[in-house]
Order: C-alpha cells, then structure tokens, then sequence
C-alpha cells in the first residue's frame, strides 16, 4: 500500500447504556462523513469490497499453505492510571485475537451445529511488533500520558470523527501512528462522552477499512487515519476495569477488538448494516434484518436464505454481529476468504516481506519431523511452550497436549492425508503455527 495516510470510513461499534440514549452504530454516518470530506469515497469503498471478493476463490490455496502474520503496535493513550492498562492485558487481548483468528477459541463449542458447513477459521495471527518503524527494539506498546480527558464528544454521536481521531495524532494529545502498510496500529484510550453531566461509555470502538483510493491525493490529512481505535475496558480478558454493556459492570472478553480487525481486514456487519435486502457481500453469512442488539436470542430466523441448500437461523455467533461477547465465537470460511484476499491486495505490505514481523523465535522456536509424513511426527522444542494442538485443515482442533516434552511424537495415523497444522502457545500468550503435510 503506497499511502500511508490513509483516508477511510469508520465503523463503530456503538452502544448506549440501557437508557437507548444513543444509536448502536456510526458507520453509516461515518462513511457520509468521509464522502464529505472526499466526494466519491463510498463507490470507491464498495469497488474495493467487490474487488476483494472476486478475488476470494482463488486464495485457498495459498491460505493452506501459508499462515499470516501480522504485526500489532498497541498505542497507550492514557488520562488516568486506570486507563494505562498493564502488559499483561494488551498480551492477553494479543492471544484473543490469535485464538480467534484461529478457531481456537474454547467457545466454538457453543456455536450451534447448523453453521458446521460454513464456520472456519481465517488463519490470521497477530504478534506484538518486536522491531519498530527504525528497526530498533520494541515491546509493540507506546504509552501516552494526555491531558485530554475523554476523545468521545456528542459530536461523535452526530456522525463527526474529528474529535476521536485526535487520539491518532501527537499534535492533538494523542499519538500519531507508526507506519500504517506495515503496522496494524491499535489506539486504547478514552473515549466517554459526557451526556448532560452523566459519564457515559458509549463506543466500544471503531476501525478503518482497507484503503484502496489511488485516486486520492498523497499525503492527504483531512480524513481519518487507518488502524482501530479501542474503548480502554474492553480491552483483553483480564481488564481490571469492567464496563457496562447494558447488563451491569462486568469484564469483556476482548470481542470488541475481534469484532474491530474483522473490519481492518474488510468484514462487513453480518447483517449488512440493513435489512433483509441489505448483505455484507459474503456468500456464506444468514442475511439478517438488523444487528442482534447484544442479545443471544437464538430463536431468531429474520431473512429467508439458501446457504448449502437450507434457510440458516440468524448466526448470533457471528463476531460481526453485535451480540454479547460471550455469544460471539466464529467467522465463516467466506469471511476468512475475504480477510485473505485484503492480505493479498490493500494490505499486502503488511504480511509480505514485513522486517516489523521478523522475530526472535528462538526461545519457542519448534521443529516438526519427518514433513511431509506418512504417520507420525516428532516435535522438537524448547522449554517454554504452554500448549500444542493439532488443528484440521478449517481450524478444528483434532488434539491437543498440555504440556508436552521435547521430542515426543504426535499421531496422524488416524487421519486422512492432506495438509494440518501445529500450533503451538508460548508462554507470553503468543500462538505459532508450523504446517504439516501428511502424504
Ligand atoms: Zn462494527
Ligand atoms: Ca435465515
């Protein structure tokens, strides 16, 4: 991607407290925001999507053979101590986003069986950036101490970004971006919004889309900057700071991030932001009439659809819609297909030839042998590995081990030939993955 600029559309995750003060979602204000600001955005928005699309068939083949990568920078944008959350939930929110990246979230096991045929598993891994924009050292985390309080304003609600995006910027109490084709930034801050003298989270937090504008200026600056912007407490799984999502104060389970990158990677809202005539553009997701409203009703079958022959319920399991975060737990093959081929056009530079995704494996590195096999495999590696498994082609765990000694063996006798992978947990939360080819 030549830009790194980037002007692109906003997609909030948006809620009110239980007062249904305030409108769930701004994308669609925030796509008319950015087609004020840069006449033509929204034609451009939905050529990149059918370009992504049209594209989609033809990466199976290279996600079977290859795993992606992509390098994580957590910006820190904090006004109180609270708000500076510790390593350890930013290293945990890292691992959500791997498991569920990787249909290796425990959950799936709650996803009801009528979505068998179209589940999988994207196989997208995130690491925390260990080398920066100068290729010097890096933990992957900035920290940012801001006199601005909140970067939420009722001017965010009425569909106007400028206030948010000030946490992208240096100059305006934030902190600007590293290299955006080569860093998934991920801003956590504030952003509140004081509602008549009463303190209300109301955005979860919000994404860019893939840009592809060449038509677009360089170096242009009026629009919004790309990367996703987070709500402090809804940060990983072990937030200290609880939230209230409607139901009273309670932890996250780090959904909101998942739900943010699916938008990065070019995921629609599953129920196509409309409804029943409205979709996300994936063959593979229930059309819905409207988002699930953090409700896990799964009585609810609102389109009639023909996915595989028969008319799917509403798939509140879905991590693009806006149930619960204890509901939500997989993509469909589609969506994975479509998050490939955005890692294989706009944002190629991220996944391909990245110095910021080189990395220091020695301490989890893991060798798998004899590959390709004709029965089983022996895993060689050193000490601090948490977890392995052996996952299927679409990201079902076939085994797994805890913890398992260097050099043991692992079985595929049972098992058809064909491709399978190992992934394996390092101690920090981070999952690798080797691929093994039975013959
Ligand atoms: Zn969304
Ligand atoms: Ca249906």
């Amino acid at each position: 991607m030549k830009t790194t600029l980037l002007l692109a559309f906003g997609l909030m995750s948006f809620f009110s407290n239980s007062q249904q003060i305030i409108d769930k979602c701004l994308s669609h204000k925030a796509i008319q925001y950015q087609e004020s600001l840069t006449p033509g955005y929204i034609d451009q928005v939905n050529s990149v999507f059918a370009r992504a699309k049209a594209h989609q068939s033809n990466y199976s083949q290279e996600k079977m053979n290859s795993l992606y990568t992509i390098p994580v920078v957590f910006h820190v944008v904090y006004n109180t101590a609270a708000q500076n959350i510790h390593d350890s939930v930013l290293i945990n929110q890292i691992k959500v986003l791997n498991d569920d990246y990787n249909r290796l979230n425990a959950d799936t096991v709650n996803m009801r069986s009528d979505f068998d045929g179209v589940a999988g598993s994207p196989r997208i891994e995130f690491r925390l950036a260990q080398i920066d924009e100068f290729g010097a050292p890096t933990t992957g985390i900035t920290r940012t101490n801001t006199s601005t309080t909140s970067f939420g304003s009722i001017a965010a609600v009425t569909g106007s970004f400028a206030d948010l995006e000030k946490v992208k910027s240096t100059a305006d109490g934030g902190i600007d971006p590293w290299d955006q084709s080569r860093y998934l930034n991920i801003w956590v801050c504030n952003m509140s919004i004081n509602f008549f003298g009463q303190e209300i989270t109301a955005l979860l937090g919000y994404a860019t889309p893939p840009d592809g504008l060449p038509h677009w200026p360089a170096g242009a600056t009026s629009g919004m900057s790309d990367g996703v912007v987070l709500q402090f407490q809804t940060v990983g799984t072990n937030n200290p700071n609880q939230i209230d999502m409607g139901n009273g104060l309670q932890n996250t389970l780090g959904r909101t991030a998942t739900h943010e990158v699916g938008h990065y990677l070019g995921l629609r809202h599953i129920w196509g932001d409309g409804d029943c005539t409205a979709e996300d553009g994936i063959d593979d997701t229930p059309n819905a009439d409207a988002e699930s409203n953090f409700d896990c009703d799964d009585t609810k079958n609102t389109c009639v659809d023909n996915i595989l022959g028969v008319d799917l319920p509403d798939m509140i399991e879905n991590f693009m819609d806006y149930s619960a975060d204890d509901c939500q737990n997989s993509f469909t093959q589609g969506q994975g297909d479509l998050m490939i081929g955005v890692l294989e056009n706009e944002r190629y530079d991220l996944v391909h030839n990245n110095p910021a995704s080189i990395q220091n494996l020695d301490a989890t590195d893991l060798s798998v042998f004899p590959n390709p096999t004709s029965n089983s495999i022996t895993l060689t590696h050193k000490n601090n590995i948490t977890e392995i498994r052996l996952i299927g082609m679409y990201g079902t765990t076939l085994s797994s081990t805890i913890p398992l000694q260097s050099g043991s063996t692992i079985s595929l006798e049972n098992y058809p030939a064909g491709v399978y992978f190992i992934n394996y947990t390092s101690e920090s939360g981070m999952v690798f993955s080797k691929r093994v080819v039975k013959q």
